[in-house]
């Protein structure tokens, strides 16, 4: 299955924010698969259509410091996606974000990113009831307990699983991020707990952006498998994660598995962080394919999340996945 809805979205332009994740990743790639051969017409076996839920200050509390997600609700929370967004640069002056062209607020971003978060725990019940599910949303894995940045105020993925896990849907869980860059935030708020285990496979640098972070900084916290891969070493980016895949399984079991299948790892992506590594289209489509054929083979319910993708080409990393998964799930 697919969740989308079309309001859950942080709609960067309406706050004036710059930064090139654009809307056109999810409706070109809805636009594509409502066309696609063999899941036009069948769309009630593919997809759910929108969905209303919300996330609340309790929900954020399984996760956040009382400070942190308090924020979020009072006169705070622009101060909030300024930091988490890098609107403002160390000497004051705007950083892809021009407040004269916002048609709203910072501050009033809040209910549309609780709808966003929540939608990946929704979609983690989709998941477990019926074996996969891609939410068209998610995957902001820089979110930290009491900071947020990297463009993510908060960690929909560390949200979902506390969240499903205080309603006794599930117990353990796999986090496979796939993500050019490294799911710091997720690292660390998992870090020590069994429940939980967490492989990322990213560029070898790049990550954090300051590189001036102290050591011992809550975004230098090891995931329980980090795939470090170097400029140059794109080649071997499928075995390393298939050897890392196995690794996980050989060590530990799980209800559910969340897959950041970030689109910026591909060579094209327009965000110039991304640049340190480069797979081609066929390199994603096959680190996808594996993914989900190494799930399914261990028999576990998968959760989709977006993650990052940049410019205006990066629905076509989603697309290519989607149209080859879910006529194969319809059959
Ligand atoms: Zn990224």
């Amino acid at each position: 299955m697919i969740l989308y809805d079309k309001t859950a979205l942080l709609d960067f332009p309406r706050f004036g924010i710059q930064i090139p994740a654009l809307d056109s990743r999810k409706t070109r790639t809805m636009e594509a698969l409502h066309s696609h051969p063999e899941l036009s017409g069948r769309e009630p076996e593919w997809l759910i259509d929108g969905f209303d839920d919300t996330t609340t200050l309790d929900d954020l509390l399984r996760v956040n410091s009382f400070d942190y997600a308090q924020g979020f609700f009072d006169k705070r929370a622009q101060e909030r996606f300024k930091t988490a967004f890098e609107l403002v640069n160390p000497d004051g002056s705007f950083n892809r974000w021009n407040p004269d062209e916002a048609q709203s607020p910072l501050g009033e971003m809040t209910p549309l990113l609780m709808k966003m978060m929540a939608g990946t725990r929704k979609a983690g019940e989709i998941a477990l009831e019926r074996g996969f599910c891609h939410y068209m949303g998610g995957g902001t894995h820089h979110g930290h307990k009491d900071f947020g940045h990297g463009f993510c105020p908060l960690n929909d993925a560390a949200l979902a699983i506390r969240r499903l896990q205080f309603d006794g849907a599930l117990n353990k869980v796999w986090i496979i991020d796939m993500d050019a860059h490294k799911g710091d935030g997720t690292a660390a708020l998992f870090s020590g707990d069994n429940s939980v285990k967490t492989l990322s496979i990213h560029m070898a640098r790049g990550w954090p952006l300051d590189g001036s972070l102290p050591p011992s900084h809550p975004s230098w916290t090891p995931s329980d498998i980090d795939i470090p891969i170097d400029s140059g070493e794109e080649h071997q980016y499928l075995e390393r994660l298939n050897s890392g895949m196995n690794d996980l399984k050989e060590n530990s079991t799980a209800d559910l598995a969340i897959v950041l299948a970030g689109a910026d790892p591909w060579e094209h992506d327009a965000l110039p962080s991304t640049s340190l590594l480069m797979l081609t289209l066929e390199q994603i489509r096959e680190r996808d394919r594996m993914t989900y054929l190494f799930l399914e083979e261990a028999g576990l319910p998968s959760l989709w999340l977006t993650a990052g993708g940049y410019g205006e080409n990066s629905w076509k990393i989603h697309t290519e996945f989607l149209s080859w998964v879910l006529p194969r799930r319809l059959g």
